[in-house]
């Protein structure tokens, strides 16, 4: 056992005997009667009277296979905001542990770890949107900080830290593990580090299906990290967490035709974010250069605008953060729905 992946675990699930779910503990023959399922299936989806794999083979083969990172680095859940969920609550102990987030950043990091009551750390990124340049003094402050979660791309900023500036976090921090939020790196691919987590030992990275897959109704996500990482969150993870149909959705997605449609629309809406961003400038708003499938602009007149958007029903993100008062989010969309946009925004202030 990799002696990080243990220190760093609540202590409570060290000898914790793991629920020995109806699949987990399987063997051979053809009488499945140990998990009080019903032998009828009324569906035509096979296999659907009964429990699912905890981590369904054929998926975590699909995500190897794409990912390029080994199936025993590769967890897979209900979407990157359980392994969220699970990281905290395998490696943070109530009242005693913290985590530590760069803001403004994702919300669900802190709301996961205040429902576990574990304490935030909450540092600020710089104007830039970079890490602050004295940021280790800064995670070394957060007392018992177990965990520091960086996004990246960062929602909602869409900016990018660089992959060397990521290896120094992760090198420099070796008692804490270093999660990366790659829930939108189909859009920037070039700044992934998946494929460290086999060598580093306080690594993880977490990817969904939800954004350039085009599956967030179907709830898939996956956390890669080393196998000691990924065995104290099996202790974890609820015995069934991704669905039959799920999964058989989720392994479409990854075949070769699913990767061809997902490049295909990430050009797409890469595309159109370009489009959009243009207008959004040439309307005067101060716009960040975009690595995820979205755009953060701040303008001068945000009330006006936000009318605007109502009144010709348009749903884009505002924030209470202070720092982004001024900021709406616009996640890119397609040709006519950019299209429409940009209209908006040519047309004049009424
Ligand atoms: N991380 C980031 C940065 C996100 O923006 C989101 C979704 N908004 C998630 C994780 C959660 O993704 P999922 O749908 O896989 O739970």
């Amino acid at each position: 056992m990799n002696a990080l992946a243990q220190r760093l675990a609540r202590p409570e699930l060290l000898d914790l005997e793991v629920y020995q779910s109806a699949r987990r503990i399987g063997g051979q023959g053809d009488i499945w009667i140990n998990a009080n399922e019903s032998p009828f299936n009324n569906t035509d989806l096979v296999g659907v009277n009964r429990y699912p794999e905890c981590q369904p083979p054929a998926l975590i083969d699909a995500y190897s296979r794409y990912s390029k990172v080994p199936n025993n680095c590769i967890l897979t859940g209900r979407g990157a905001d359980e392994a969220i969920e699970i990281l905290i609550r395998t490696f943070c102990s109530p009242g005693i542990d913290t985590i530590t987030t760069f803001g403004p950043t994702y919300g669900m990091y802190a709301i996961s770890a205040k429902t576990a009551n574990v304490a935030v750390n909450a540092l600020q990124l710089t104007d830039d949107f970079q890490l602050p340049t004295d940021y280790m003094a800064q995670i070394d402050k957060g007392l018992n900080s177990k965990i520091v979660f960086i996004c990246n791309p960062n929602n909602p900023t869409g900016s990018v830290i660089a992959r060397d500036e990521l290896i120094k976090v992760i090198d420099s921090n070796p008692q804490q593990l270093v999660v990366i939020d790659e829930a939108y790196i189909e859009f920037s691919p070039e700044y992934s580090v998946a494929d460290l987590v086999a060598n580093k030992s306080n690594l993880v990275v977490l990817r969904t299906l939800s954004k350039a897959f085009a599956l967030a109704g179907a709830r898939c996500g996956f956390l890669l990290a080393n196998p000691d990482i990924i065995d104290m969150c099996m202790r974890v993870i609820a015995p069934y967490p991704v669905p039959l149909p799920v999964s058989e959705l989720a392994v479409q997605a990854l075949s070769p035709d699913g990767l061809a449609t997902m490049q295909a629309q990430v050009d797409e809406m890469n595309q159109q974010g370009q489009r959009l961003t243009q207008a959004l400038q040439a309307y005067g708003a101060k716009v960040e250069k975009a690595h995820g499938n979205y755009v953060l602009a701040q303008f001068n007149d945000k009330q006006t605008v936000q009318q605007k958007l109502t009144l010709a029903g348009v749903i884009a993100r505002s924030y209470n953060d202070k720092r982004l008062a001024n900021c709406i989010r616009f996640s890119f969309s397609n040709q006519a729905q950019t299209d429409y946009l940009i209209g908006l925004f040519s047309a004049p202030n009424e």
